[in-house]
């Protein structure tokens, strides 16, 4: 009896010290790669305080969920770079009684990240298998705020539109001109706009008084915007 209860004791305290672990990273993450940098919008750091990356990378990765670079998420595709997440949040400045429209969920990470903040986030996958594995995520963590599509979000989600904000979480050559249509007047959208093969330019774009205006921010690595064969030519 003595040596089942000190092994139970033993797993329960490791347990603990892996949470605590976790917590730990997070922290650090959150203060050594965003604040130490330029990410300042309270409810960014808040929300990458909160969610668990490590819960949202495969169990091999999960001991290096809180370093400073991308991951590998299955089906070639991967979970972005804490600090590319963070920059993104901020740089749409989203408010709490926000519906924001994402453009490849991957992993559900930064849709983790937005559902913190806003009311309703979408998100699009073209991968159905990685997108029925994340629509499982978000409903065991208890995101119901999130709702996950399986389709080619080239097209944008015109049943929920017009959107506060948009996010492209994947390099398209073009901005699709559905999503621009889908924009709210006052909204903003981040998008990875290059070739694939290359590094891309993060565009913010703003629609006012019905105007489109786009500043070019930094380079980044993303992995490409495909298509569905059936929506190709549209
Ligand atoms: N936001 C994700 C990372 C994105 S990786 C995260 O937090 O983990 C880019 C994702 O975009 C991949 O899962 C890829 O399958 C998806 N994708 C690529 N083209 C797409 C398209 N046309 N529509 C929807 N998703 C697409």
């Amino acid at each position: 009896m003595k040596p089942l209860f000190s092994i139970l004791i033993t797993l329960w305290v490791s347990l603990i010290n892996m949470i605590q672990d976790y917590d730990n990273l997070r922290n650090n993450m959150v203060h050594m790669q965003l604040e130490a940098r330029d990410i300042s919008h309270q409810p960014t750091l808040e929300a990458m305080r909160k969610v668990e990356r490590h819960l949202f990378v495969p169990s091999q990765y999960q001991r290096r969920a809180y370093e400073d670079n991308p991951l590998p998420i299955g089906y070639n595709q991967t979970i972005s770079q804490p600090y590319i997440v963070a920059s993104m949040t901020q740089l749409l400045e989203p408010n709490k009684d926000d519906c924001v429209l994402e453009i490849g969920t991957g992993s559900g990470y930064q849709a983790a990240v937005l559902a913190e903040i806003v009311k309703e986030v979408y998100t699009i996958e073209i991968v159905k298998d990685l997108g029925e594995r994340t629509k499982k995520l978000m409903h065991t963590l208890g995101y119901n705020n999130v709702t996950v599509i399986i389709g080619d979000g080239y097209k944008g989600f015109e049943a929920k539109a017009p959107f506060d904000a948009i996010i492209v979480t994947a390099a398209s050559k073009e901005i699709p001109p559905p999503l621009i249509k889908q924009l709210k007047e006052g909204g903003k959208m981040i998008i990875p706009v290059g070739s694939p093969s290359e590094v891309q330019t993060l565009i913010l774009l703003q629609k006012r008084n019905g105007k489109i205006t786009k500043t070019k921010l930094i380079q980044v690595r993303f992995v490409p915007l495909t298509r569905s064969r059936e929506n190709k030519n549209s």
